[in-house]
């Protein structure tokens, strides 16, 4: 991922576009697309709580991998209370979202400005507070993703307070 403003082409569709130097690399009409898909995962989750990929794929017929995709991007995260998380990419920890672990974000930022610090995730409490190994799997396979409940992400709930008066969303 470039790390600063410049021209790039679309990997979607193509077009060129002016990149800020942030964020997810495409151009603004795939991003508005994005967005409009991205609110019927978000919508559907604040109505049935948690749900996995496929089945929130089943019910939005957005694709799996770009649900997977929202869940590195930390615009999903996946619950406390799920036996499989995902792992940061630099150390191998688990996370519930991004792509890398608070400690290894911070330390990529203090050399890159922050830049890293928006594809952060947390930990989940209860696994790394005790042995951290009680389980599974280390390799990706897609059965497994598939079972990768995910829930909205709870910084997201409260940005979105203003603009949102749907006050179900609260129900935890
Ligand atoms: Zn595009
Ligand atoms: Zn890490």
């Amino acid at each position: 991922m470039p790390d600063r403003a410049s021209v790039q082409a679309c990997p979607r569709c193509g077009r060129m576009f002016q990149y800020p130097g942030f964020g997810p690399i495409c151009c603004s009409s795939c991003k508005e697309f994005d967005n409009m898909e991205f609110e019927k995962v978000k919508k559907y989750l604040n109505e049935h709580g948690y749900a996995t990929s496929l089945e929130i794929a089943e019910a939005t017929g957005v694709t799996e991998k770009k649900i997977l995709r929202y869940l590195t991007e930390s615009r999903l995260e996946i619950p406390e209370s799920s036996p499989i998380f995902i792992q940061c990419t630099v150390c191998g920890c688990d996370i519930r979202s991004g792509k890398y672990c608070t400690e290894c974000a911070s330390r990529l930022s203090s050399e890159l400005q922050g830049a890293y610090m928006s594809l952060a995730g947390e930990k989940p409490k209860f696994f790394s507070q005790n042995t951290g190994k009680m389980h599974v799997i280390k390799t990706r396979d897609s059965k497994r993703e598939e079972r990768i409940t995910m829930s909205p992400r709870k910084k997201d709930k409260d940005k979105n307070k203003d603009k949102d008066k749907n006050k179900d969303i609260d129900k935890e």
